[in-house]
């Protein structure tokens, strides 16, 4: 049966950015499709465990630098003994005229949104390599992996270069039966972009551009996220798919 293949029933998912926003939603999906999932937060995915109970386990932890990769990857398969698929969607954006944009502002999105997804997805993959059963792997992308964006050069370089690694890792690891993919978000009401809604005329120009005609919501990105993390999409290799009401499109 088709559906069968989108279940993720016996998977063990680990999503970054558990505790609200898209992570939460993709979390929540996944245990629905019958995953078992680990959430990685900076502040406890108390909610997210809230809505999912003993579907969910919340490992704490930074994800500016590499030290905690270890802990997460041991505290996971203390829990739950393995990994199936692994969801980068961590991610911070700082706004700033380039003119004036400072090394801070440069360095933290780099480190969080694309040293880390580099090497968190590195360790994964090399427990997926040892288990032998294949992975999956979900980077959370951008429209600014495809466009240039206002006032965010770190982020729109950090995502840019999510989906250039998105394909490396997808070239070299199709031999072990590891999927790497991308999901690119079109504009979605998060923290993310509270600081652009709040602002009426920038807020107004991007409703306006987008053909669904309103913002989108971690409910749309379920859909390709579990398609994503399944195997219904074992031939899918390097992809970033736009889930974007359109807003490529135009
Ligand atoms: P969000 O609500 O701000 O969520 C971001 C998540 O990343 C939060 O869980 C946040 O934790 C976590 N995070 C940030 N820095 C971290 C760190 N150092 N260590 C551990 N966790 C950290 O925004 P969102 O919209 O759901 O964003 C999710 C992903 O989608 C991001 O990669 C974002 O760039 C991408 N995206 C979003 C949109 C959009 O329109 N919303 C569009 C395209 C792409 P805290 O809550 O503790 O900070």
């Amino acid at each position: 049966m088709i559906l069968d293949k989108f279940s993720l029933n016996g998977k063990v998912a680990l999503v970054t950015g558990s505790n609200t926003g898209l992570g939460q939603g993709i979390c929540r999906a996944y245990a629905e499709a019958g995953a078992m999932v680990i959430g990685v937060s900076r502040r406890p995915s108390t909610e997210t465990k809230e809505m999912l109970g003993e579907s969910f386990h919340n490992v704490l932890a930074d994800l500016s630098s590499l030290e905690v990769i270890p802990e997460i990857i041991k505290e996971a398969l203390d829990k739950f003994g393995r990994i199936d698929i692994l969801v980068n969607n961590a991610g911070i954006i700082k706004r700033q005229d380039s003119l004036e944009f400072s090394e801070e502002n440069w360095d933290s999105v780099l480190n969080v949104n694309l040293k880390t997804v580099f090497f968190l997805t590195q360790a994964v993959a090399r427990q997926f390599v040892k288990q032998g059963t294949g992975g999956k792997v979900i980077n959370i992308a951008s429209m600014l992996s495809f466009q240039g964006g206002i006032r965010v050069p770190s982020y729109t370089a950090s995502k840019s270069a999510v989906k250039g690694i998105t394909m490396t890792l997808a070239n070299e690891w199709a031999k072990y039966n590891i999927n790497v993919n991308g999901i690119a978000p079109g504009y979605m009401a998060t923290n993310n972009t509270e600081q652009l809604r709040q602002d009426g005329e920038r807020s107004s120009d991007i409703l306006s551009r987008i053909p669904a005609g309103r913002w989108g919501t971690p409910e749309d990105l379920e859909g390709a996220a579990v398609f994503l993390a399944s195997s219904a999409s074992d031939y899918v290799n390097g992809f970033t798919v736009a889930v974007d009401g359109g807003w490529l499109a135009r």
